[in-house]
C-alpha cells in the first residue's frame, strides 16, 4: 500500500480499521502520519490520528492521559462542528468511565458516541460504536437493550472477516448472556464464537476462552471448561500475558474445584499466587483468595476457610479503595481540564469586553476584522464596517456631567446591540471614547447603507429623558466596504474614520457610505 494513492479519507479509514485488525499498526500509523503532519493546525485530521492513539494507550492500561487529551479534542471538534470526531471522542470517555466503574457517564458517552455517527459511516465503525453502546448498556443492567446493540453490531460486520470485531462482540454477548443468567443465550454466542474462530482458522484469545469456560462452568458442563482452559493455556494465543492467564487459573482452579478434582484445584490456585505476586496482580489475587477459602471449604477446614474469607474481604474492600482512589484520580485530571478551559474563556471573554458598555472591545475587534478579512480573500462573503462617533459628546460631559455622559454610552452600546442582534455575525464594539463600531458580514453597500440610516434614526429618536430631561443624542456614521474600499484591516477602519468626518463636515447626524 502507498500513501500517494490514497486519497486522505481513505488512509484515515485505512488507519482506523487497523484498529481492528493490529493495534500495534494502528499505533504506528497513526503516530507516523502525525510525524508526516508536522507541526502546526490540522485541522479535524490530526485530532482523529491523535483520539485514536489515546484510544489505544487507555485501553492499554493508562488512562489518566488519554482522557485529558480527549477532552480538549472534544472541545475543539464541538467547536468546530466535526461530528464524526465527536463521536470518537465520546467512544474513549465511555470507555475510561467504564474502565473507572463509573456507569452512568459511559453510558452516557456511549450514548452520544451513537447520536453523532453518520449513517454514511463504515459498517465497521458503526459496529464499534453498537459495541461500546451494548458494553456500556450490559454493565448497567439493561441485557435486553445490550443484547439488541450486540446483535445490530454483528449483522453490520457479518462480511468482513478481516477484522477482530466479530469475535469482541460474540464474547461480550456471551458473558452479558452468563451475566443475565440466560445459560442458553450464552451457550449460542459461545458456539458462534466457536464457529467464528473454526471457519476462519484464527485462534480466539485468553480471555474469550475463558468467557467460553465460565458459560461451560454455569451450565454445569465442567470438563468442557476446564479442557477449554487447559487448552487455552497450552495454546498461548495472543493476548496471553500474566493477566489473561490469571484470569483463566482462577476460572481453572473453580473448575477442578468442583469437578472434585481439589488436589488439582490447589496446584492451580498456588501457581497463580506466584503469578498475582510477581506481577502485582491485585484484582486476582483477591478472587483467588476466594477460591481458596471455597478449597478449604470443601476440605472441611474450616477454621483455614473462615480465615481466607476474611482476608478475602479485606482485600476485596482494599481493592475497591485502589479502584476508587484511580477514578478519583482521573475525574480528577479531566475535571481540572474542564475547569482551566472554562478560566481561560472568562478571562479571554473579559479581555475582549469593554467594561462599560460591555460590548466587544479594540482587542477583539482587530481579531476579529482579520480573521473575516482572511476568510474574504479565501473567497468568503464582503464585508461593511461602520465608524460611529457621538455627536457633541464633549458638551453633554461638560455641560451635564460625566456620569450623563457614561449613561448615554451605555444606553447607545444597548441601542446597537439591538439593531444587530437579528443580523447573523453582525457585531457592535466600543473602539473607546465615544466612538463605536459595527461589523457587518455578508453586506453590500445598499444593506450597510439601510442599517446605518437606521440606526442613525434609532439613536436621534430614542427617549433620552430618563437620564436628562431634554437630552438630546445623534451620532454620525462612515461606511467602508471590503473588498471595494480596502482589504486590510487598519486600511478598512480608515476609510470608515475618514467618511465618519465627511458626515462630521457635512453638518453631523448622518451616514456618509461608498460613493457618496
Ligand atoms: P464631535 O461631534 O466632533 O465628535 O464632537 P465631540 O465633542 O464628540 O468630540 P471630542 O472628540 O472633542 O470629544 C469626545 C469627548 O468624549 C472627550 C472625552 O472627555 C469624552 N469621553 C471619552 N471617553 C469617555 C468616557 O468613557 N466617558 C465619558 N463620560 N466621556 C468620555
Ligand atoms: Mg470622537
Ligand atoms: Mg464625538
Amino acid at each position: 500500500m502507498t500513501a500517494i494513492e490514497l486519497t486522505v479519507d481513505d488512509r484515515l479509514a485505512w488507519v482506523e480499521r487497523q484498529y481492528w485488525i493490529d493495534k500495534d499498526v494502528a499505533l504506528a500509523a497513526a503516530e507516523d502520519w502525525l510525524a508526516e503532519l508536522g507541526a502546526g493546525e490540522h485541522g479535524a485530521l490530526s485530532r482523529r490520528l491523535e483520539v485514536q492513539i489515546a484510544s489505544i494507550m487507555t485501553r492499554r492500561g493508562d488512562p489518566s492521559q488519554g482522557a485529558t487529551d480527549v477532552q480538549r479534542i472534544l472541545r475543539w471538534a464541538e467547536r468546530h462542528g466535526e461530528l464524526t470526531l465527536q463521536s470518537r471522542c465520546h467512544d474513549v470517555l465511555g470507555s475510561v468511565f467504564e474502565m473507572v466503574g463509573d456507569r452512568a457517564l459511559a453510558l452516557e458517552h456511549a450514548v452520544a458516541t451513537n447520536d453523532l455517527l453518520s449513517e454514511s459511516e463504515s459498517p465497521l465503525m458503526r459496529a464499534a460504536a453498537r459495541l461500546t453502546l451494548a458494553d456500556a448498556l450490559g454493565s448497567t443492567g439493561s441485557f435486553d437493550e445490550a443484547r439488541r446493540r450486540y446483535n445490530e453490531a454483528l449483522r453490520l460486520v457479518i462480511d468482513d472477516p478481516e477484522t477482530s470485531i466479530r469475535y469482541m462482540i460474540l464474547n461480550n454477548l456471551a458473558f452479558t448472556e452468563y451475566l443475565a443468567g440466560n445459560q442458553d443465550d450464552a451457550l449460542v454466542a459461545v458456539e458462534s464464537l466457536l464457529a467464528l474462530s473454526e471457519l476462519n482458522n484464527r485462534p480466539i484469545g485468553m480471555y474469550a476462552r475463558d468467557t467460553i469456560a465460565r458459560v461451560y462452568l454455569s451450565a454445569g458442563r465442567l470438563e468442557e471448561a476446564e479442557a477449554t482452559l487447559v487448552a487455552a493455556i497450552e495454546a498461548k494465543p495472543v493476548d496471553f500475558h500474566p493477566d489473561s492467564i490469571a484470569a483463566a487459573q482462577v476460572t481453572l482452579a473453580e473448575t477442578c474445584r468442583r469437578r472434585g478434582h481439589l488436589d488439582e484445584a490447589q496446584a492451580v490456585v498456588d501457581q497463580c499466587r506466584e503469578l498475582t505476586r510477581e506481577n502485582g496482580l491485585v484484582r486476582w489475587a483477591t478472587e483467588l483468595m476466594r477460591e481458596q477459602a471455597e478449597i478449604y471449604a470443601e476440605r472441611e477446614d474450616f477454621r483455614a476457610a473462615f480465615q481466607a474469607y476474611r482476608s478475602y474481604h479485606e482485600q476485596s474492600i482494599a481493592l475497591g479503595a485502589s479502584e476508587n482512589e484511580a477514578r478519583g484520580r482521573i475525574l480528577e485530571a479531566m475535571f481540572q481540564t474542564a475547569e482551566s478551559r472554562r478560566e481561560s474563556e472568562r478571562y479571554r471573554e473579559m479581555a475582549e469586553r469593554d467594561p462599560l458598555t460591555e460590548l466587544r472591545n479594540r482587542r477583539f475587534v482587530d481579531e476579529h476584522l482579520s480573521n473575516l478579512l482572511s476568510l474574504l480573500r479565501e473567497g468568503g462573503a464582503p464585508i461593511a464596517i461602520a465608524m460611529i462617533d457621538v455627536d457633541h459628546f464633549k458638551r453633554i460631559n461638560d455641560t451635564l456631567s460625566h456620569e450623563v455622559g457614561d449613561d448615554v454610552l451605555r444606553t447607545l452600546g444597548r441601542i446597537l446591540t439591538q439593531a444587530v442582534a437579528s443580523v447573523p455575525g453582525a457585531i457592535a464594539a466600543r473602539l473607546g471614547g465615544e466612538e463605536f463600531l459595527l461589523i457587518l458580514p455578508a453586506h453590500d453597500a445598499a444593506a450597510a447603507g439601510a442599517l446605518c440610516e437606521k440606526v442613525r434614526l434609532d439613536v436621534a429618536g430614542h427617549d433620552w429623558s430618563p437620564i436628562d430631561a431634554g437630552l438630546r443624542v445623534t451620532v454620525s456614521l462612515g461606511v467602508a466596504l471590503a473588498p471595494d474600499d480596502a482589504a486590510t484591516s487598519s486600511s478598512l477602519l480608515r476609510a470608515a474614520d475618514v467618511r465618519m468626518y465627511v458626515a462630521k463636515r457635512d453638518g453631523r447626524n448622518r451616514v456618509v457610505h461608498a460613493g457618496a
